[in-house]
């Protein structure tokens, strides 16, 4: 496995606990990272659950999501309450990476098939007779090469894998880029409540983040970043009041460097076959999502538990078996994560509307959607529950 984030972490357990030997190799030596994957979906939180290590993450610090408010200059459009959804699993919740990732590593080491090789990034692909058959790395012992009857690209947004596995692939760009920061969360808010806020073509995410934070996406124009730099750090304060006057003593007392704040490049990609004899991709390195509606994570944790089963099948059988064996994995993966991606899509669209009669258009469809309780959870059934539909997991 090639990358230690959600999705190679997850099958590295998954197939450990199966018995298989697994090398997990990951470039960075912590698990410290921010901004990223934080919110998980609450189908994402089924998938800990069925992993076992739900009661761990909770217990370690996590904050869970109850509600989601979406205004327009201070009038509520939508807001949707995650107690009416009749799944077991029904709040999404809000967990720092670095402590999904710890557990993750704790539960694998406890099977002696697994390892993890920590300051180690992958470098060049091991090819015999049209196969992948394993990596070229480079870590604290130097350069060596590690040989696997599978190597899984599960190295995220910007695959190297991906980029030296000769497999096509399209890289959308998405209108806007998103500028992220942190707050101490305002005393007046609630900690369980998810709010967007529009203006125009502009938005932002306002999301409680795990222990006292909230943590804030904005967009701005696809490159936008040296304009808005160039206006200085005013000019971000000044952004942000038009989303959220009432925080405006807060973001000046908390972003007084650029370093304070991360920009993301939204992109969205489509590789149309994931695998070759001999190398598969998984997680973001194979579909990478835009960070509306929190999916990433999902998508991620599921792609490890659905191929792990296919896998430890047909390891220990020969090349073509496993070829196969991917092969269906894309097949079964597939058709979630196009729903997802359109979803955002269609999401990503209506907030990048700016004239008049488009952002009358966006409003009317919200507060429709508000009004009607049966098409509301239509819609966000499937953002936030497509698994644990399908799987009939609803409890009465
Ligand atoms: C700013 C931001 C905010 C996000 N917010 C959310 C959210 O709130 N909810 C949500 O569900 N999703 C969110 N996402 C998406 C989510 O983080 C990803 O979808 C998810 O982490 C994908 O998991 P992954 O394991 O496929 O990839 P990653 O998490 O990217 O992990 C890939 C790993 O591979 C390692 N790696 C890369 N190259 C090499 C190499 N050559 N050799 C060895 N190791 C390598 C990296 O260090 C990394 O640890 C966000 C993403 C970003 C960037």
């Amino acid at each position: 496995m090639v990358g230690g984030g959600p999705a190679g972490m997850t099958l590295g357990l998954e197939l450990a606990r199966r018995g298989c030997d697994v090398v997990v190799v990951e470039q960075t030596g912590h698990f410290n990272r921010s901004f990223r994957g934080e919110t998980i979906s609450p189908d994402a939180v089924s998938l800990l659950a069925r992993l076992g290590i739900l009661e761990s993450i909770t217990a370690a610090g996590a904050l869970v999501n109850r509600k989601m408010k979406l205004t327009e200059h201070g009038r509520t459009l939508l807001e949707v309450d995650f107690d009416d959804f009749p799944h077991r699993h029904r709040h999404p919740l809000d967990v720092p990476q670095p402590t999904l990732l710890a557990i993750l590593e704790q539960e694998a080491d406890r099977h002696t098939g697994f390892a993890l090789l920590r300051n180690t990034s992958a470098i060049g692909l091991v090819e015999s007779d049209g196969a992948v058959v394993g990596i070229r790395s480079r870590g604290p012992a130097g350069e060596q090469e590690i040989r696997a009857r599978l190597t899984v690209g599960a190295d995220g947004r910007y695959s190297k894998v991906l980029e030296m596995s000769g497999l096509r692939y399209r890289r959308t760009p998405l209108e806007r880029d998103v500028v992220w920061l942190k707050l101490p969360a305002p005393p007046d808010w609630t900690s369980d409540t998810y709010h967007i806020r529009i203006a125009g073509g502009r938005h932002g995410l306002f999301i409680p983040t795990y222990p006292d934070l909230v943590r804030i996406g904005f967009n701005i124009p696809k490159g936008g970043l040296q304009t808005l730099r160039r206006a200085g750090l005013t000019g971000l304060h000044t952004r942000l009041d038009e989303l959220a006057p009432e925080l405006g003593d807060l973001v000046r007392g908390s972003i007084q460097s650029w370093s304070d704040t991360s920009v993301l490049d939204i992109f969205t990609s489509v590789v149309p076959q994931w695998s070759r004899p001999g190398l598969l991709l998984i997680g973001d390195a194979a579909h990478t999502l835009s960070p509306i509606l929190g999916q990433g994570v999902s998508h991620a944790l599921f792609d490890a538990m659905t191929l792990a089963p296919l896998l430890s099948e047909v390891l220990s059988k020969g090349r073509d078996e496993v070829t196969m064996a991917a092969r269906q994995f894309q097949r079964i993966r597939e058709p979630s994560v196009r729903r997802s991606r359109s979803l955002q899509l269609q999401q990503e669209r209506m907030f990048t509307f700016s004239d008049p009669l488009r952002v009358l258009l966006r409003s009317t469809f919200y507060r429709s959607l508000n009004r009607n309780p049966w098409l509301k959870r239509r819609l966000l059934n499937n953002a936030f529950f497509q698994l644990q539909q399908s799987a009939g997991s609803s409890v009465t």
